[in-house]
């Protein structure tokens, strides 16, 4: 799976369900509601990407 820019950004906290796929939550969406919770996959452009590696990425 590829997740586009959400893979190097350091708001992304990675989940991997019982079956084994993974999710990406976006924790900017806690705080902005313009972000999605569980953005569509891959995201291409973004205004909250950062730099800094997704937290908990399996
Ligand atoms: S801010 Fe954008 S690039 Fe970063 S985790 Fe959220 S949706 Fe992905």
């Amino acid at each position: 799976m590829n997740p586009g820019l959400c893979a190097s950004c350091r708001h992304a906290r990675w989940l991997t369900s019982a079956a084994g796929s993974e999710f990406v939550q976006c924790r900017l969406a806690e705080l902005d509601a313009r972000f999605a919770k569980w953005p569509r996959l891959p995201v291409l452009a973004c205004p909250g990407h950062e730099i800094g590696g997704g937290a908990g990425r399996a």
